[in-house]
């Protein structure tokens, strides 16, 4: 027997139908790139903005199934694309700006997008290859009349001119809930791009769970800065949970430096925020320089990679800002566990509650984990025994976009690639990429731990570890080391530092100091290219 409730699919328009009609003079805060002022719009603009999207998308000839590229930064007019794109069946392809222009050629094509909406910043480097992008008919400048530039790009025009041509009366076109509306390809650490496409009703049960307290945690208070980009697997969910909430956005733009994002954080009183690591190392920098402070933000959110305990510590012990360490690939929306404190860790404080939050935490409602060994054998959770992580759920990849390859196993879980922990209480922490593990005697180390460690130094800004070869015990790790500023510690000051607080064995066999660690198009550390530029190092001895 079927239940007799409503049929209400899930469509991601509904979101900013909500806001508008709810929370309609919340407000949206851009910077923009033309000239980084701040714009404002209301969510009924941004709603009603969307709508002329929608119109003008469907007089160009894009309708369900099409598929339209984004290239920008996170501001208004990338929040009221999205809707509009999705709310006629179309599909946005956010793309990464930071990808080789190779590789943006390469996901274009296979995504055969058919416009691209991209901001100014990106005009030179799509004219160099729009020869190699023939699907897009017509490029679209996130920009007005008066800051457009002389362009070759075909078919080009200003957003706001583009935009006059439609007004909003224009009603959301009726579709499945399953119906795909995002596609986002994913960093290729390991091996090429592969497209992740997402569907209305994935992305509004993400949504759902990303908003609950124990994970993002929103409200209608709250204002909150997606630093993480529309482009970087949903802005973590921010750009639906936090118009679904009725929070207040501030949308960052091209300008990701700290002094740019503390005066926003501060003059916009955003409460909270999420980024990679490597761009909270640039706040927590210029606040030390500056002797700033965090007045109004209370939470920030750190995924993406490890978060070192350090970084956790001096949000929280100098600013009083508290972190949640989140987890989760382009695969699964992203969201996969949050490390919010359950009843059974209540009373740890301290160390103790710092040892905690470096752990990558447990999933929400929506997201359940599996931990096998190579064979498939399911492992015990006891916090020790560590084996691949695998997960499943409705807002996790089946399948690539137009890939033959079987992705999930007999039980329908998604392999993360992550070789993981999980405890008692549910809580999962990772180990490593399983290609980044260092095998060392038939045993294995873990990158992230000896990086978390070494980034404690006071002297040390990044860290990255690598194996590399050893006659004797197959991989021993590398330390690489970019100092702060004016700093220089020496091998021995970094081992001493280290010893006593791992297993012997586990201590680097020689430190390097860089001027600079390569990162992915999405903040992590590129372990492949710093494997590649180590290739002829030898240990000492
Ligand atoms: P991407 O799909 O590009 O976001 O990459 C997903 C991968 O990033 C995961 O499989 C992890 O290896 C890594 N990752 C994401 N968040 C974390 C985290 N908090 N700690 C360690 N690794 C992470």
């Amino acid at each position: 027997m079927l239940g007799l409730m409503q049929d209400w699919p899930l469509l991601l328009h509904r979101i900013i139908d909500h806001a508008a009609i709810q929370h309609g003079t919340r407000e949206v805060v851009s910077r923009a790139v033309e000239d980084g002022t701040l714009r404002r719009r209301s969510y009924r603009e941004i709603r009603s903005r969307a709508l002329r999207v929608a119109k003008r998308l469907d007089r160009e000839g894009i309708g369900l199934g099409d598929r339209v590229a984004t290239l920008a930064w996170n501001s208004d007019r990338h929040l009221e694309l999205w809707y509009g794109i999705s709310g006629i069946g179309a599909i946005t392809h956010t793309v990464n700006p930071r990808l080789f222009p190779e590789q943006i050629a390469g996901i274009v094509s296979h995504a055969e997008d058919r416009l691209m909406f991209l901001d100014l910043t990106f005009v030179p480097m799509i004219e160099a290859i729009q020869e190699k992008l023939p699907s897009v008919a017509r490029y679209v400048v996130l920009t007005d009349a008066a800051h457009m530039p002389q362009t070759r790009l075909r078919g080009a025009v200003a957003y706001e001119d583009w935009l006059t041509e439609a007004d909003d009366d224009f009603t959301w076109r009726a579709f499945d809930e399953n119906t795909a509306a995002g596609l986002c390809y994913t960093s290729g650490t390991t091996g090429g791009p592969k497209g992740v496409l997402y569907s209305h009703r994935s992305n509004v049960l993400h949504a759902l769970a990303c908003a609950a307290p124990d994970y993002m945690g929103l409200s209608a208070r709250d204002t909150v800065m997606p630093v993480v980009p529309l482009f970087h697997a949903n802005s973590w969910s921010l750009a639906y949970s936090a118009p679904m909430t009725g929070a207040k956005l501030v949308m960052p733009g091209a300008k990701l430096d700290g002094p740019s994002l503390h005066e926003l954080l501060e003059g916009e009183g955003v409460t909270m925020t999420a980024a990679v690591p490597t761009v909270w190392l640039g706040l927590l920098q210029h606040l030390e320089a500056t002797k700033g402070e965090l007045s109004t933000l209370k939470r920030v959110v750190i995924g993406g990679s490890a978060c070192p305990r350090a970084m956790t510590e001096t949000f929280e012990r100098k600013y009083g800002v508290t972190v949640a360490h989140a987890w989760g690939m382009t695969e699964m929306s992203p969201l996969g566990s949050f490390c919010s404190v359950k009843p059974v860790y209540e009373q740890l404080s301290g160390d103790a509650l710092y040892d905690l939050k470096v752990k990558q935490g447990h999933p929400p409602f929506t997201v359940e984990f599996r931990l096998t060994d190579d064979a498939g054998r399911d492992l015990p959770w006891d916090g020790k025994t560590f084996g691949r992580l695998k997960v499943r759920g409705p807002a996790v990849a089946g399948a690539y976009y137009r890939h033959d390859e079987k992705i999930l196993d007999d039980q329908g879980f998604f392999d993360t690639g992550d070789v993981a922990t999980i405890d008692p209480a549910g809580y999962m922490q990772v180990t490593d990429r399983s290609k980044d593990v260092i095998k060392s005697g038939g045993e294995w180390i873990s990158s992230i731990d000896l990086e978390n460690l070494a980034v404690g130094h006071p002297d040390v800004a990044e860290a990255a570890v690598i194996g590399v070869a050893h006659p004797k015990w197959d991989e021993r790790p590398l330390l690489v080391i970019v100092p702060k500023p004016g700093r220089a510690p020496s091998k021995e000051e970094m081992l001493a530092f280290m010893t006593g607080k791992i297993a012997k064995w586990w201590l680097p066999d020689d430190v390097v100091l860089v001027e600079a660690i390569p990162h992915t198009a999405t903040g992590k550390i590129q372990k492949t290219r710093l494997r590649e530029m180590f290739k002829d190092y030898r240990l000492p001895g």
